[in-house]
């Protein structure tokens, strides 16, 4: 007689197979839900707390310059706004935080971003059971701080993620530096979406200008894809973060011939409106493209990233010199787009600016970062998520890569 267990198994078995494919039983885990994000405010703490569909792991942090408190957490799905930062009767002064985003990090990781307007403390931080109807809730208690206290446990973190990245993946270097030396192989065309996960960029009304890069980004790719002519690669291809640096790394690894970042800005005149066109120069042409350059280069702080953690860049003496000729092929680029699209959309006047953009900064590949109109403007903004005027400018980018490579081609054979 066989052990009733050997018979059990393959009964409970079948029954689990038959569960699943009646979807009774889940096989794949769906992402974890955060149902809301509540921000309680009084004169001794502010206590955050996350509502979750289930129990996740955490880690709580903090980073200075300027100072904040991140919460590291598994891939979530997170709600579509946050929690009004309401400050019932509490003074300017004893404010503790200033502002949340939220969002996916890296692959695999989301984070929950806090800036402290003053120096505070994780005072707790503990995940609660469901009980009395309230789900799983992660809760966050700040209190305040001092500079010093503030410093040191910064420091303390800083030496604990250290760790934490040793036991994981290493961050890949740079990569080295070479002169490109390719002449039949299809041109390299990296595109990037700025912003992206817990970094929304700009808002309009409604549209927020993560979500427009990255629908113009795709069909940018699109059509260069279709013309036959080109290699194209995208930074991102998802609502994720990605730093700067990172950005400017993988058009370096791709061994790119030209990088496109994607941009849409929002002002304080809501009259202001157009597409603009950007080069690197440690020199801004105006004060409009130094403070907009200062504020997108802002992208990794928004995001929390520990600038302390980041390597150092790259140091050649074959990047000086090969710094002028790229920069020349931006320019060249940059006015190529300003002529092609004139007809297409309405221009910034001044269109083509120079400033000291982060991500325009691989010594080695032509660069351009387009601020495709104003989210702030309610013309632009309406535009700039309609699929005809994408298809449209995309199409004027297309002429402006084909005048490109035909001109460089031409250059190089002489
Ligand atoms: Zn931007």
């Amino acid at each position: 007689m066989k052990p009733i267990a050997q018979i059990t198994q393959p009964i409970l078995r079948l029954v689990c197979l038959l569960l699943v494919s009646f979807g009774l039983m889940a096989p794949v885990q769906a992402a974890s839900l955060v149902k809301d994000i509540r921000l309680g405010v009084s004169e001794t703490r502010t206590r955050v707390v996350l509502d979750l569909s289930e129990r996740v792991d955490f880690r709580v942090f903090l980073l200075d310059k300027p100072r904040r408190v991140v919460i590291d957490l598994p891939s979530l799905d997170w709600p579509t706004t946050g929690p009004e930062i309401s400050k019932p009767g509490i003074s300017k002064k004893d404010e503790l935080v200033s502002g949340l985003r939220f969002g996916q990090f890296t692959a695999g990781k989301s984070r929950l971003v806090i800036d402290a307007a003053r120096p505070v403390k994780v005072a707790k931080s503990f995940v609660l059971a469901p009980s009395s109807g309230l789900p799983h809730r992660l809760v966050v208690d700040l209190v305040p701080s001092t500079a010093k206290d503030f410093a040191s446990q910064v420091k303390k973190d800083r030496e604990t993620s250290r760790a934490v990245n040793r036991k994981t993946a290493k961050a890949a270097p740079p990569p080295a530096f070479k002169p490109r030396s390719k002449k039949n192989a299809k041109p390299v065309i990296v595109i990037d979406a700025g912003h992206g996960g817990v970094d929304p960029g700009a808002q309009g009304k409604k549209a927020k200008e993560k979500n427009v890069t990255l629908d113009f980004t795709r069909e940018l790719a699109k059509q260069l894809r279709a013309t036959g002519k080109y290699k194209v690669y995208l930074t991102r291809n998802r609502d994720i973060y990605i730093p700067l640096r990172q950005r400017v790394n993988i058009a370096r690894k791709h061994n790119a011939d030209l990088f496109i970042s994607i941009h849409a800005d929002a002002i304080q005149r809501k009259n202001v409106r157009g597409m603009s066109i950007y080069t690197l120069s440690e020199t801004a042409s105006d004060k409009e493209a130094a403070s907009l350059a200062r504020k997108e280069n802002q992208s990794d702080i928004i995001a929390g990233i520990d600038f302390a953690d980041q390597p150092s860049e790259v140091a050649d003496i074959l990047i000086d010199l090969a710094q002028r000729e790229t920069k020349n092929l931006s320019v060249k680029f940059a006015k190529l787009v300003v002529d092609n699209a004139r007809n297409k959309t309405n221009l910034l006047d001044r269109t083509h600016r120079f400033a000291g953009f982060r991500v325009l900064k691989a010594p080695d590949v032509p660069s351009v970062l387009i601020e495709l109109g104003f989210l702030t403007n309610r013309k632009d903004e309406k535009q700039l998520v309609t699929s005809s005027w994408r298809r449209k400018v995309a199409g004027a980018l297309v002429k402006s890569v084909d005048g490109f490579f035909r001109g460089t081609r031409i250059a190089l054979a002489q």
